[in-house]
């Protein structure tokens, strides 16, 4: 954000020198265009036998000597102009950093088994977001087969959030009745939710919806009352207030519109779970997570540079350093062994002594060579001094 405004400060200083500079030179032109007119009118009125005066030689060179100064002085405010417009050139290339390559590792997306996997995970994306037309088009340029892009949940999900943007609860009611039991065993709320915006819609219109509205509860809300009774008890009191309006009751939070922005959420999370789908695209959590350590990174990097030690980072799958992505980057638990500091790998499991102290395979052998003299290999718990044999310990899985 500093980046960006440090620029903008240089774009205003350009923007306020043009304007300054294009009055000026709007103003010295026509006053220069008068000048010449009105000698032109008084070189009109001369008969033309008449010889030009030495007063009036002396008038036009100094008409001309005026014209050549105007435009010598337009030309220096162009160029002056020209150096504060390459200072906003200069101010992009010192504030934002152009190059990001140096952060990333090109074997990643090298080969093409690796670009094909990179196609269908943005094919994915696009389907996710509604854009079928461009998935579409990936999918039959990159070669990628549809089941793969897995384009017919998206499908119906965007077509039903659409309606739910505009409003329209019937696709939503219809699908959450569709998937009630699984819905059920998830423990939803979707489905009460959606009936009780389609409620509170109706009570909002005052007298004229009242039997509506009570129909409409019987029918819908009341197979509802075990799960959320209270709920149910608010919608059924706003009915006493029908005649003046819900607005000035008690009952006035349920015109809240983030209901309908709640609904939108509690949608797409309940649906994406009940098909066994991330909330968000992959895609879109990778680019946001990588987002989001790029400045850490571009960091060490300097850093690196100049202690020169640069090429420790290069081909290890590891980040130099520990980068916080918050709660929502968060996905799985990993486990660090306390004595070695390091994360744990397939080829460097956890493992659980018999104690119950968990170390990582690496420190737990080399604990045991430490004591290989002895005649039956015995380990002690680095954390509490029980003696063991390093055999029993168990590989423990996240
Ligand atoms: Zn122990």
């Amino acid at each position: 954000m500093d980046a960006c405004n440090n620029v903008e400060r240089e774009v205003d200083k350009v923007l306020s020198k043009f304007t300054t500079i294009n009055e000026h030179a709007e103003t010295m032109l026509s006053d220069l265009i008068n000048h010449i007119e009105s000698l032109e009118r008084d070189l009109e009125t001369v008969p033309l036998e008449h010889n030009v005066t030495p007063e009036q030689v002396q008038v036009l060179k100094q008409a001309m000597t005026k014209i050549r100064d105007t435009v010598i002085k337009l030309a220096t405010d162009h160029r002056d102009l020209h150096g504060t417009v390459s200072r906003v050139g200069k101010a992009i290339d010192r504030n934002f950093i152009a190059d990001f390559a140096s952060t990333s590792r090109e074997d990643v997306f090298c080969g093409s088994e690796k670009s094909h996997l990179l196609n269908q995970v943005i094919c994915q994306h696009f389907y996710r977001q509604g854009m079928l037309d461009i998935a579409d088009e990936l999918a039959a340029e990159a070669g990628i087969k549809t089941d793969e892009g897995r384009k017919e949940p998206f499908t119906e999900l965007n077509f039903i959030l659409d309606c739910l943007k505009q409003r329209n609860l019937e696709p939503a009611l219809e699908w959450a009745k569709k998937h009630r039991e699984a819905l059920l065993a998830q423990n939803s709320s979707l489905e009460f939710k959606l009936h009780r915006l389609h409620f509170i819609r109706l009570v909002q219109q005052g007298l004229c919806k009242q039997t509506e509205a009570i129909l409409y509860a019987r029918q819908n809300l009341t197979q509802f009352v075990g799960r959320h009774e209270k709920d149910v008890q608010s919608l059924m009191g706003t009915l006493l207030y029908l005649p003046h309006g819900i607005q000035s009751s008690p009952y006035s939070h349920l015109l809240d519109p983030t209901l309908w922005l709640e609904i939108h959420d509690v949608f797409t999370k309940e649906a994406c779970m009940l098909l066994g789908l991330s909330v968000d695209s992959p895609l879109s959590v990778c680019i946001n997570a990588g987002c989001t350590a790029l400045p850490a990174l571009l960091n060490i990097k300097q850093v690196m540079q100049q202690r020169q030690v640069t090429g420790i980072w290069s081909g290890k799958d590891e980040l130099p350093i520990e980068i916080d992505l918050g709660k929502q980057g968060r996905y799985h638990s990993v486990f660090a062994c306390p004595i070695l500091r390091q994360q744990s790998t397939e080829s460097n499991p956890p493992m659980k002594l018999v104690c119950g102290h968990v170390i990582s395979r690496d420190a737990l052998n080399k604990l045991t060579s430490a004591n290989k003299n002895q005649f039956v290999s015995r380990l002690k718990c680095p954390y509490c001094p029980v003696e063991q044999n390093p055999e029993d310990a168990r590989l423990i899985y996240f």
